[in-house]
């Protein structure tokens, strides 16, 4: 369903406001960015008109469009019903004409999902699987300064994509359960805490410099080398509670590292259902992605009843086990799950050696691949009407809303400049999308 076309000059803006269940994740108001909050504050004043969902409120009010920006500090007139609104939830607040103009976002580009496994601290035991802590370190500066959020996994297969807006969400996946990614040592007082010259203490220090970066990452776990693959005794136990407390994921990286590529029904059943089951007895809520299987070696099974049981489950040990993602080895930057070219079952990563680094930084620096701006709302899907060239192969309306969200779309300021480019346009591909599953046999990069 398109609700909004936005052009400026028109006289006035419409705007949508979504008051989200506190469940949701959705950031709270002071996270939101403060220019956003003089807006909120004239729209709670407005009608409210209860929404598809309970507990969902949407309101909708005419306002005229902004000529500058809104104001940073809290409105002080605001009234109690908007503080207490406030307080009591979290709010996600669709952006205006102008919001739309300046901050132009893009929910239909790429998405990276970067794959670590090894770390050192010396430059020469550097390969296509290791990087030095001080090269993990200056890759998150260089998110961080280019607008990167930390992003759950499970958000991008739930198409609920959390990022502030104008943000780019970025996934951390760390391979293998190794201790250089997390390790615990006790503290004065022997409490086990992160070990800060670990990636995971890394990422924890800084998050905490840079709270608007996000906190999150997700660790494929191999239960039977669990955090102690090379050295010091394990801490598995406690490391996944730790992990499970604070927000990071833990994926199915399957039970021994098997190659699934050549193994027996019986085997295959194993490695992923007792693996599942495990994580399911040590791991909550949403960290827990027992059900997203992280392929060893990027290797899919080559036998069709092996592909019917990811797609369709199997049942091991008399549980249910129901395939819910797959995620790839290294490829390149992934597609938007509003793509049309999305599939859960190929979730693309991209390694994050030296070159492919450098390969997919320089595609974004120079605009080669256009990469995903956040509207700010996890219930939208904001895309412009006129699309990068790299983007029209993954532009599909029908996919774009089937997740039942609504979808918004505006013109980019050139086109308001100049009417030649066509306004209101996007190219209707008029082909049958491609969430096909991928190639049942032999490696899916063939595909
Ligand atoms: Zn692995």
């Amino acid at each position: 369903m398109f609700l909004l076309g936005v052009h400026r000059g028109a006289g006035k803006g419409r705007y949508l406001v979504r008051i989200a269940r506190a469940t949701t994740g959705h950031w709270t108001v002071g996270r939101l960015g403060a220019f956003l909050t003089g807006l909120l504050v004239v729209l709670l004043a407005a009608a409210c008109t209860p929404g598809r969902d309970s507990g969902t409120t949407i309101a909708w009010r005419e306002v005229p469009t902004p000529t500058t920006a809104p104001t940073v500090a809290p409105d002080p007139t605001a009234g109690p019903e908007a503080t207490a609104a406030a307080g009591a939830t979290t709010v996600a607040v669709p952006l205006g004409a102008d919001d739309l103009l300046r901050i132009q976002p893009n929910e239909l580009g790429r998405i990276p999902v970067l794959m670590y496994h090894a770390f050192t601290s010396d430059p020469a035991k550097v390969d296509e699987w290791t990087v030095t802590f001080d090269t993990f370190g200056e890759h998150l500066t260089w998110l961080y300064e280019h607008d990167f959020y930390l992003t759950p996994l499970m958000d991008l297969i739930n198409n609920e994509i959390s990022v502030p807006p104008g943000k780019h969400p970025v996934v951390l996946t760390f391979d293998d359960s190794t201790s250089w990614q997390f390790r615990l040592l006790p503290n004065e007082d022997g409490v086990l805490e992160p070990d800060p010259n670990t990636a995971l203490g890394m990422i924890e220090a800084f998050a905490a410099r840079h709270p608007d970066f996000g906190r999150t990452a997700l660790f494929a776990v191999v239960p039977t080398a669990c955090f102690h693959y090379l050295s010091e005794e394990a801490t598995c136990e406690q490391r996944l509670a730790w992990l499970s407390n604070n927000g990071y994921e833990v994926a199915n990286h399957t039970w021994t590292h098997e190659n699934l590529h050549t193994v027996s029904d019986d085997q295959f059943r194993q490695e992923i259902g007792q693996t599942k089951i495990w994580i399911d007895e040590r791991v909550r809520g949403e960290s827990n992605l027992g059900n997203v299987l992280v392929l060893p070696f990027g290797a899919w099974p080559q036998s069709d009843a092996q592909a019917d049981m990811l797609y369709n489950g199997f049942v091991h040990e008399g549980q249910d086990i129901l395939i819910t993602g797959v995620v790839e080895v290294g490829s390149g930057p992934g597609h938007s799950p509003s793509s049309g070219n999305w599939t859960r079952m190929s979730i693309l990563r991209i390694n994050t050696e030296e070159r492919e680094w450098e390969k997919w930084t320089t595609q974004f620096t120079s605009g080669s691949l256009t990469f995903y701006v956040s509207d700010g709302d996890p219930a939208t899907v904001t895309i412009p009407n006129q699309l990068a060239d790299d983007l029209v192969d993954e532009w599909d309306p029908e996919w774009a809303s089937a997740y039942g969200m609504e979808v918004i779309r505006y013109d980019l300021p050139e086109a308001l400049a100049d009417p030649t480019l066509g306004r209101g346009v996007l190219p209707n591909v008029g082909r049958s999308f491609r969430r096909l599953p991928p190639a049942r046999s032999g490696w899916p990069g063939s595909r």
